[in-house]
């Protein structure tokens, strides 16, 4: 049966578009398919061939088109970003009445692409399908991997000639701060509100009749994105390309390129080779988020007030909320993390400070609490170069734990994340041929709380001295 696909993007946002096919391939190839997400979604699996996840040979129900958008890069604004090399195909609505997009990402060149060839290669679309699928086992919002294709030609990158490639996602819908400022600076305020609307009836459709909707959505947008990016905080996550046009308004993670989850503690850590200034490190996450919120409100700014002080004033005060929020979501994050059932914002606070400049691995601390508080602190005071903070603050800890916390620790605590040496180093062999090691990692996290014997390997941080490996944008 071909699939069934909506088009209400293509109905409701006309100039925020351009309809667009897919590029014709040599030998378009499934080399993954995500069946239990495809089922998910009520979608035909047979359906899903080679010909349709990489656009080649699209299905007469698709009505693919290119998005356009704007923003921030590192700062610097773009007027006129867009899917270079990408094509949504329409959505589809699941038994819940939830409403998907299904998009394509490597699938030619478009008429954003600007400088760009349109093409995506292997690594890293398989990178975006470990890493997405990995956070979505982990319980944080974010677009999902339908398929990872290859096109049966090769593409030139730094490192000469690789596989080229095309990633199937799925995601709550495409919508990002850069699409609202794309509108904004055009000064097309009709436009706009016409965006705004359509937002708000796909992902707050309660505030849909609400006079005061504008700004209600950017409180509930501020405060997905709080959520989010905590989160990311409680995981040592290191999205590393945190522009406007990489932040959605549905609050999900999106355009995994360059990121990677950190190993030993420390706020500075940056993997990506673009980012020389750190200002996507991962202590920096928090404020570049309300630093693109605050993109957001100032583009909305004409809904918000026909007063533009007044205006101003009222989207002022949707940041100061984000920014109470993200700190509670914070605390909530790491007190569930510890097993309490409430944060202690000084021993949550204390603990950050306990592990600075002590090399101590992010992932493997939580692991070898429950044991601590059981009364071996062994493998935790293993995990520091310098312990002799940690006493004092266990002590702290005890003292708010009682007999299930341990059980609490090691249910809310991932085994295995994607640690980038691994995943760097499953790459390599997915290049050269070998999915062996890709498929063996992605068992791992797909199942991030559930140890398996003999995977000790897959829950160990990059042997010590090895040096950092630096994450290429998913160009
Ligand atoms: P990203 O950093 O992947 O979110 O991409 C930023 C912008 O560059 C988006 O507008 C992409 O569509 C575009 N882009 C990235 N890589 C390419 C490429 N190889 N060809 C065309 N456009 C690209
Ligand atoms: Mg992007």
């Amino acid at each position: 049966m071909p699939l069934t696909l909506d088009h209400s993007y293509a109905r409701d946002l006309k100039g925020l578009y351009v309809p667009w096919q897919g590029q014709d391939w040599p030998d378009p190839q499934i080399v993954l398919r995500n069946d239990a997400l495809a089922r998910r979604l009520g979608l035909d699996v047979a359906a899903l061939d080679a010909g349709l996840l990489t656009g080649h040979a699209l299905p007469a129900t698709a009505r693919p088109l290119a998005m356009a958008y704007a923003g921030h890069q590192f700062g610097g604004f773009s007027p006129q970003l867009g899917d270079g090399r990408a094509i949504l195909l329409g959505e589809v609505v699941d038994s819940d009445g939830a409403r998907w997009d299904i998009h394509l990402k490597g699938s030619g060149r478009t008429p954003f692409a600007r400088g760009g060839d349109g093409r995506a290669v292997l690594g890293p679309v398989l990178r975006e399908y470990l890493i997405s699928e990995a956070m979505a086992a982990l319980g944080v919002p974010t677009t999902r991997a339908l398929a990872a294709c290859t096109t049966g030609d090769r593409v030139l990158r730094q490192n000469g000639l690789e596989p080229g490639a095309v990633l199937a996602r799925v995601a709550a819908s495409h919508l990002r701060v850069g699409t609202f400022q794309f509108f904004a600076t055009r000064g097309e305020g009709d436009k706009l509100r016409q965006l705004a609307d359509y937002a708000i009836a796909r992902h707050d459709p309660d505030l849909s009749d609400t006079p005061d909707r504008y700004i209600q959505f950017l409180h509930r947008v501020a405060a997905r994105q709080a959520q989010t990016v905590a989160q990311w905080m409680g995981l040592g996550f290191v999205h590393g390309v945190m522009n406007t046009d990489n932040t959605t308004i549905s609050g999900e993670t999106i355009d995994y390129g360059p990121c990677a989850f950190m190993d030993r503690y420390d706020p500075a850590t940056v993997f990506s080779s673009i980012d020389h200034q750190g200002r996507y490190a991962y202590g920096n996450q928090p404020a570049i988020i309300f630093w693109n919120l605050a993109r957001l409100c100032e583009s909305l700014l004409p809904l918000i007030d026909a007063d533009e002080d007044r205006a101003i004033a009222r989207a002022s005060d949707v940041i100061a909320q984000a920014q109470e929020e993200y700190r509670a979501a914070w605390l909530g994050v790491f007190a569930r993390k510890l097993g309490l059932a409430a944060p202690d914002a000084a021993l949550i606070d204390d603990m950050h400070q306990l592990w600075t400049g002590q090399g101590v691995d992010f992932t493997s601390f939580f692991r070898a609490l429950p044991d601590a508080l059981r009364g071996n602190a062994g493998s935790l005071r293993a995990l520091f170069d310098d312990d002799r903070g940690l006493d004092a603050w266990l002590a702290s800890y005890q003292a708010l734990s009682d007999a299930d916390t341990p059980d609490r620790v090691a249910a809310a605590n991932p085994v295995y994340i994607p640690r980038n040496h691994l995943v760097d180093a499953s790459l390599n062999a997915a290049n050269a041929g070998d999915m062996a090691p890709f498929l063996a990692l992605l068992a791992r996290v797909q199942a991030p709380f559930t140890p398996v014997a003999g995977a000790d390997d897959y829950a160990q941080p990059a042997p010590r001295g090895t040096p950092e490996l630096v994450t290429y944008c998913g160009t």
